[in-house]
Order: structure tokens, then sequence, then C-alpha cells
């Protein structure tokens, strides 16, 4: 009796490390919702759950192919059946998971169809290399986004959104900005020049390096 007893109180212990050391978690339900291209929700156990697809990043709204992306999604899982492969939780208590309808990815059919980027600071396991893979491919072959002239990457243009909200007198005015973090200043022309920590606001460039700013590498003011 009292062997049964230890096993007993060992057993859940013992299944809790099984589940840990295992990379993810399998959970089934039904998507009632897509909010866009990487987000929707899934009903589970008649409790619904933000999802947000892991390790890529759709087009917004506001961007170019923003609703294709939505409506791709949409057309791919909406009302069905899915399986999430749990990875995460984010910052904002959405579950993070690669969504499986059958043989298929929607994370995977995304990315090939052109409508996510491999989202690079979050993508980080080994099928990540895959999924790059099919990036290039998407983009050889020009298929959705990336038929575009100047395709964005959405946490560029989430940045540059928060920049404009957070300051919007700045954007307008000054020849050269200051990145507060790094020290390194940009002109006007720099892919860098509205970055999110590029707040401090110079009129010439002597200004600048006696703040103590050096001069950006890639624009070279
Ligand atoms: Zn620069």
């Amino acid at each position: 009796m009292k062997r049964f007893r230890i096993a007993f109180l060992f057993f859940p212990t013992l299944l809790f490390f099984v589940i840990s050391a295992q990379a993810s978690i399998f959970q089934t339900g039904k998507v009632v919702g897509v909010s866009d291209g990487d987000t929707v929700t899934v009903l589970v156990d008649r409790t619904p759950v933000k999802v947000r697809l892991y390790g890529i990043d759709c087009p917004e709204g506001g961007q170019d192919f923003g609703n294709r992306a939505k409506q791709f999604a949409s057309n791919m899982v909406f009302g069905k059946t899915v399986t999430m492969e749990v990875h995460d939780t984010d910052r904002y208590g959405r579950t993070v998971a690669n969504i499986l309808i059958g043989d298929k990815s929607l994370n995977e059919e995304l990315i090939k169809a052109g409508f996510a980027w491999v989202y690079n600071q979050y993508c980080k396991i080994p099928i990540c290399r895959k999924w790059y893979q099919y990036e290039a491919q998407a983009q050889k072959q020009r298929n959705g986004l990336w038929r575009h002239p100047n395709p964005i990457p959405p946490w560029e243009f989430r940045r540059g959104k928060t920049t404009i909200n957070k300051d919007p007198g700045s954007i307008s005015t000054g020849v050269y900005r200051g990145n507060t973090r790094s020290m390194v200043f940009h002109q006007s022309t720099c892919k860098h020049f509205k970055c999110k920590n590029c707040t401090d606001v110079f009129q010439d460039r002597e200004k600048a390096i006696k703040a103590g700013y050096r001069p950006c590498g890639n624009c070279k003011p």
C-alpha cells in the first residue's frame, strides 16, 4: 500500500518533467476569429484563446498586402479545427504557436505564399532554417508581398509608426538624428533616421558630434 502511494505521488512530477522536456505541447480547437495574417482566435474547451503564429510576421493592416495576408489565413483556417503546437506565451498573454491543419502548417503556407516574413528576432527553433528557405523561394518567385518594389518588414513599419505617434514634431524638423542608445547619428536619407531611439535632433553635424555622437557608417553624414 505504501509503495503504491509513493508511486502515486511521484507520477505527476514525472509527467511534468516529461512534458517540459519536450519542445512544445499540442492543443486542438476551432478557429473562430482571424484578426490579421498572424493572429487568430481559437476556441479551446469553449474558451477563446488568442494565438500569435510562431516565428513569422505578416504585414500590418495598414501595410500593403496586410489584408491579403489576413484573407489568406482566413481562407485556410477560419471555421476549421486546428492543432496548435504551442511554443510560448508572449508579453501580451497570447499563445504563440505553429498552427497545423491536416498535414499543413499555416505559418509555413503564409511564408510560401509571400504573405509573411520569417521573424528573425523570434524564430529560433530548428524548423526556422527551413522557413528561411521557403522565404527565399517566395522572394525569387515574387509571390505575394515580394512583388512589391520596396517591401517594409512589419517590425520596422510598427517602429516607424510608434515614433511618429510618440513624437510628432521631431519627424519633420532637423537634418540629423542621433540614436540615444548607440550614440550614432544619421541624415534624413538613412534608413535608420526614424529608428526608435533616434530622438535627438540636430540642425548641423558639428552639433551632433559635440553632443558625443559619431557619424553612421551607412549614410556617412
Ligand atoms: Zn545612418
